[in-house]
């Protein structure tokens, strides 16, 4: 058995879902479980449906859903015609449970709602594309995902219970294979012990077909991407970009906790633990090689570059020229796990903590306040972090040009600097 997972960008138009269709037929013989994301934008838009129901505008709640609603049946009317009226009555259901919660005021915290609400995102998309593999006689089955991944209930960011998730893959999921090829479920959300759906992360479908090639012991999993392979640098800034067809689990574990945006970072622990090789591949073109991702290490790779902007440097001074000490900095860690911030790279000098993170501006500013209570607080914003794997005296002197560097830290395989 091979697990797909199909992300928002193939499937984000009637042709693109035609064109996962022909993927998927080419496939004849093989047993499929496959892993949807929401449709193209999908998941942002249903944000800006909770945000407004959070905020109490329930009109422009229900007005943007209505929105989400119209494209979905539109695309629908467009791929199905015998599947066509039983596909729109489980679209149908789906918004009528999503209507209602709209309907009430909201009484319990925001990221509930939102799990409440986005998790309709994949189960739309994967309702559809079901239809159209049916109705192009394909033999596939579709199954709510919240019936078999169950999670705790950390909202947002929930965790995976690995053993009653086991259970229901083997019991719901395996039998499904007697009689179908394909089945097709949903990536990113889950369900708690109280039927409450979650999400697990942004982008987290990727981690969501590892559990379930984990679960099923998956020959390989496929990521079809609208690229060729997996690139060292992104494209977009970086037009010399250049493709990397073999690499290592802990390459791309180490890649994906730098920010580089190819893989969700919690797919790789799964898919090393059993030895199951990762395959990104371009949807676009699937005759092309794409990257193979597994335990054998590659050689001779280019330098592996991650940028992220929109960094803050914090600095953590004590008051009184005291060390910088255990109790003071555990205090700052717990801070830290409160206010779910966590700092992309950090140095101690004797009497100051330097971090830089993210600038999610409400967070900084919360941790900015708590923090002076037992440090003086500097910031500085508009930074930007540069990580090159594999450095070598080019990549750094050409990366590096022109700038300020306030904090460097180096291993001999990995430099990160953050640049003003
Ligand atoms: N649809 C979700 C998102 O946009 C999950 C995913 O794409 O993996 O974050
Ligand atoms: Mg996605």
């Amino acid at each position: 058995m091979k697990v797909f997972k199909f992300g928002g960008a193939s499937i984000n138009s009637i042709d693109r879902i035609k064109n996962v269709g022909s993927i998927i037929q080419s496939k004849e013989g093989e047993k499929l479980l496959i892993v949807i994301s929401a449709m193209g934008k999908t998941t942002n838009a249903l944000e800006t449906v909770v945000n407004a129901f959070f905020d109490g505008r329930k009109e422009d709640a229900l007005k943007l859903f209505e929105q989400v609603k119209d494209s979905h049946l539109n695309t629908l009317k467009y791929l199905t015609t015998l599947q066509w009226q039983a596909a729109e009555n489980q679209l149908k259901d789906f918004f009528t449970e999503i209507e209602w919660l709209l309907h009430d005021k909201p009484v319990r915290n925001y990221d509930y709602y939102y799990d409440q609400v986005v998790c309709c995102g994949e189960l739309f998309s994967s309702s559809i594309l079901t239809s159209y593999l049916k109705e192009i006689k394909l033999n596939a089955a579709w199954i709510d995902v919240r019936d078999i991944v169950r999670t705790d209930n950390n909202f947002r960011d929930a965790d995976v219970d690995w053993s009653f998730t086991d259970k229901s893959i083997q019991d719901n999921i395996l039998p499904l294979f007697k009689n179908h090829d394909v089945v097709i479920t949903q990536g990113y959300i889950g369900a708690t012990d109280e039927n409450e759906s979650t999400t697990l992360g942004r982008e987290g479908s990727d981690y969501s077909a590892a559990i379930f090639a984990n679960l099923l012991n998956a020959e390989s999993v496929t990521i079809w991407k609208d690229v060729e392979a997996v690139m060292n640098a992104d494209p977009r800034q970086f037009k010399d970009a250049v493709n990397m067809y073999e690499l290592g689990y802990s390459e791309v574990i180490e890649m994906a906790y730098y920010g580089a945006q190819v893989i969700h970072p919690k797919t790789i622990k799964p898919l090393q633990n059993k030895n199951i090789p990762l395959l990104v591949k371009s949807f676009i073109d699937p005759t092309l090689p794409g990257t193979v991702i597994s335990s054998k290490n590659e050689k001779n790779l280019p330098p592996v570059i991650v940028v992220k902007e929109k960094q803050v440097l914090m600095q953590f001074k004590s008051k009184d020229f005291s060390f910088v000490e255990d109790k003071p900095v555990e205090d700052l860690h717990h801070l830290f796990a409160a206010i779910k911030v966590k700092p992309n790279l950090s140095q101690n000098t004797a009497i100051s903590l330097l971090c830089c993170f993210d600038d999610h501006a409400e967070k900084i500013d919360a941790l900015a306040a708590a923090a002076s209570q037992i440090f003086d607080v500097e910031i500085e914003k508009n930074l930007s972090l540069l990580t090159i794997r594999h450095y070598n005296a080019e990549s750094l002197q050409k990366l590096t040009a022109n700038k300020v560097i306030v904090l460097e830290q180096k291993t001999p395989v990995t430099v990160q600097m953050l640049m003003r």
